[in-house]
């Protein structure tokens, strides 16, 4: 690990205006780990810890969550298990439990990807040396992407909370030396294309404040399924949020997006339009989930993703629906 600044942000301000080169830190899981990787090397680092974005509310738009809220509280928290499952459901697969208690919202969705040529500092890789090269793209690639993929990257995107706040339709509140704006989670997270290194619609001296979850007629009966190699402290190989609102059997409406599979967290509007007006069960569950891996790109390893997101898909629909 190199040589760095530290200092407390006494407002939001202050912190927006610390400079170029600066990491903001909040839990650390994740910037820790890579500062001491060599991966990144900031100059300054800013904690967060002690400003006010806080607080889990419901109001009769929807649900606002502080972006310094640690995940368990968040998972823990009665309004977001019964009002918004998927939400939780993601949030207690991910990482462990000592993760959970100690890192932060807006720190999951700002974690960076888990490609070992990433976070092997003497590798080559476009995402951390742009222009050094991608060697995944012919070498280990079993947990990378097949939604999104550039010739210039295919990682994954690693946060089982994004996929499931993507798939409710979320907006990121965001603070910078500008001001305030809001942005569309899913507007949030950018396509590698040649430029991998940018992985986020953030500029200079923004961070996340809030994360605001709209209540629609879908957000009650929802939920997150994780396909992993053990089922513990384990990324995803596969991931569906769902979430429907039913008349009867009848789908009035989905949400659907996918996780372990996409270069950003992939929502699948294809699949929530085939289910409109059908009946819940697992046929037509099947049928609609067929049209999930459109356009999806294959690398030398992980072509199983393709029949298993759509298993995911089907057997998510399926729990969230009460089909057999
Ligand atoms: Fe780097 Fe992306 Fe290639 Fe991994 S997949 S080596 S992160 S450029």
């Amino acid at each position: 690990m190199r040589a760095f600044q530290f200092k407390t942000a006494a407002s939001p301000r202050d912190a927006a205006n610390s400079g170029t080169d600066t990491a903001f830190i909040a839990g650390g899981t994740n910037l820790i780990d890579l500062m001491k990787l060599d991966v990144v090397a900031p100059a300054r680092l800013v904690d967060l810890g002690p400003l006010s974005f806080r607080g889990i509310t419901v109001d009769g738009d929807g649900l606002h969550i502080g972006a310094l809220e640690k995940m368990a509280e968040v998972a823990e928290d009665p309004r977001v298990v019964k009002e918004y499952p998927v939400i939780s459901q993601a949030l207690l697969k991910s990482a462990s439990a000592q993760i959970r208690n100690m890192a932060t919202m807006g720190g999951n969705l700002m974690q960076r990807t888990r490609c070992g040529y990433f976070r092997d500092a003497v590798s080559p890789c476009n995402k951390r040396v742009p222009g050094s090269g991608c060697p995944a793209l012919e070498g280990e690639n079993r947990m990378h992407a097949i939604f999104g993929v550039s010739d210039s990257c295919c990682a994954t995107h690693p946060s089982d909370l994004a996929v499931a706040l993507v798939a409710l339709e979320s907006v990121l509140k965001l603070q910078g030396p500008q001001g305030v704006r809001e942005v569309k989670l899913e507007d949030f997270y950018l396509l590698p294309e040649n430029t991998p290194d940018r992985e986020h619609d953030i500029r200079q001296g923004e961070m996340i404040t809030e994360i605001f979850v709209p209540h629609n007629a879908w957000t009650g009966r929802s939920g997150y399924l994780k396909i992993r190699d053990r089922e513990s402290y384990e990324f995803a190989l596969t991931s569906a949020a769902v979430a429907l609102d039913l008349d009867g059997s009848t789908i009035r409406d989905a949400r659907i997006a996918v996780g372990g599979v996409g270069t950003k967290p992939w929502s699948l509007p294809v699949v929530a339009e085939a289910l409109k007006g059908k009946t819940a069960n697992r046929d037509v569950f099947a049928v609609a989930a067929e049209h999930a891996t459109e356009g999806a790109r294959m690398l030398s390893q992980n072509g199983f993703k393709v029949s298993l997101v759509k298993k995911t898909i089907v057997r998510a629909l399926s729990e969230v629906g009460g089909v057999a």
